[in-house]
């Protein structure tokens, strides 16, 4: 067996052996709640007595970095550096997970305790984010155990505020510049395309949320005595949201319609249906954007959303015109489109349809940035060749996710692919959270193939091309 078939054949029999769900369930029995206050102290527990020791075991050196953001879950930033001009590369996870809403699992399952059951392991933070993390740490441990070293300079990040919003993960980045530099960012979140079909990520959709409000007067009035005679908000409204998009939700802002679509994205997308597998509801085929497919309008357009509207009282409707009217709308919108400028476009829009007194609002300036690195790039092909090495199919590429993730951080800093470790119907930040048993052994031997790639002298090669490239935008 070559070194490689063997590190792959080491790390299948981690989770054969039991081993990899021994090692989950002591990390799931960490309630690293990072929206709760009073889990403070776990946080830093999960990093100093969970990780560390594990990391160090494989010869890495571990330090707490405080987080630069007052009263924030601390980072561990741990590094093995073997060689001086072989590939830095970072991976990235992070402990905390969302509030383990204990009472509302199905009876027999518990957030914090680890259950097996067919291919499921149930537990909170089984697919968001300790599974995927674990994977790679496995991986990692398996490629080691075979070479006796990696063969490239691994840095491993773990944060413990992802779930609120990632603060001080820019500001660290600021602070330890030279500690985090990396040539790629290889690291796993989110889902698949579909259970059974390895995936590379590049990059996320942004998005915006903002409000739309027409108020008109103080108070609601008869709308017998009024009717004809008062502007109404509730029409002002749905007629400004007309020209927004069209009746099936096609986009009419010219600036919000990406010019990013390129041959290259459109080519990636080609081979990625979007199938939900009978868990979720089935696609609009007659929805957004009718020259794009449905690939396309959710990986490679933005949409536009109204998340919750009002006038007047819905569960108490009156025979009055209402004085006001809202919106809660969102833009997710991929690269190519200037976040800066979605609100201020929107309101040039509503302006030249005669709707200037639709006020656009946003909660501050917080929103998130859209990234992607090019299919194309040298590392992308790169990690598609490894993975369809080890498993035999040719991996799902995305440009980037649908949804939105703080990977901007990264991308600004370099080339950015995520395999991803779970599925959409894994329950990520619902009760009954679990992850695949047979996707958790497959992204084992998936990593272990690509850690294994990183440390042979090709990849010094490859690091070469892809500075040349500078293509991570
Ligand atoms: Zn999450």
């Amino acid at each position: 067996m070559s070194g490689r078939a063997s590190a792959i054949a080491r790390a299948a029999a981690y989770f054969d052996s039991g081993a990899f769900a021994a090692d989950l369930a002591r990390r799931v029995a960490i309630p690293t709640e990072s929206q709760n206050p009073e889990r403070r102290e776990d946080l830093r527990h999960y990093l100093e007595r969970e990780l560390t020791p594990v990391l160090a075991g494989l010869g890495y050196q571990c330090r707490i970095l405080a987080n630069p953001v007052p009263g924030a879950g601390p980072f561990l930033v741990a590094r093995r550096h073997e060689e001086e001009g072989a590939p830095v590369v970072l991976t990235y996870g992070h402990g905390d997970v969302i509030r383990g809403q204990d009472d509302r699992w199905r009876a027999g399952l518990s957030p914090w305790t680890l259950k097996s059951e067919g291919d499921r392991l149930y537990g909170r933070g089984t697919a968001d984010n300790k599974g995927q993390h674990s994977v790679n740490l496995g991986a990692l441990a398996a490629v080691l155990r075979t070479r006796s070293r990696l063969g490239f300079n691994s840095t491993i990040l773990i944060e413990t505020g992802e779930e609120t919003a990632s603060p001080g993960l820019r500001e660290l980045f600021a602070q330890h510049a030279e500690l985090l530099a990396a040539d790629l960012l290889l690291s796993s979140d989110g889902p698949r395309l579909a259970p059974d079909r390895p995936t590379l990520f590049l990059g996320a959709r942004g998005a915006l949320n903002f409000a739309l409000k027409v108020r008109l007067r103080e108070a609601a009035h008869h709308s017998g005595n009024w009717g004809g005679l008062l502007a109404e908000p509730g029409i002002i409204l749905a007629q400004a949201i007309a020209t927004i998009t069209d009746a099936r939700g096609q986009i009419r802002v010219p600036e919000w319609r990406p010019d990013s679509l390129t041959n290259a994205v459109r080519a990636a997308l080609a081979d990625c249906a979007v199938e939900t597998g009978g868990q979720g509801p089935a696609v609009d085929t007659d929805w957004g954007e009718q020259m794009l497919t449905p690939a396309e309008r959710v990986f490679g357009w933005n949409s536009f959303s109204v998340l919750a509207m009002k006038a007047g009282d819905p569960e108490r409707p009156i025979n009055a015109i209402p004085p006001t009217a809202a919106a809660h709308c969102q833009l997710r919108f991929v690269v190519g489109t200037d976040p800066a400028d979605i609100v201020p476009a929107l309101r040039r829009h509503l302006s030249r349809h005669a709707f200037g007194q639709v006020e656009v609002e946003t909660a501050g300036d917080e929103f998130f940035a859209a990234s992607r690195l090019d299919p194309d790039h040298p590392w992308v092909r790169w990690a598609a060749a490894s993975v369809e090495h080890t498993t035999g199919k040719r991996p799902a590429i995305l440009p980037n996710l649908g949804a939105s993730l703080p990977n901007d951080i990264f991308a600004e800093r370099m080339p950015t692919v995520w395999v991803p470790h779970s599925y959409a119907a894994c329950a990520q930040h619902a009760p009954d959270e679990h992850m695949l048993g047979s996707v958790a052994r497959e992204g084992l031997m998936i990593m272990a193939g690509l850690f294994w790639d990183l440390g042979e002298p090709s990849s010094r090669a490859l690091c070469r091309e892809a500075a040349g490239t500078g293509k991570h935008d």
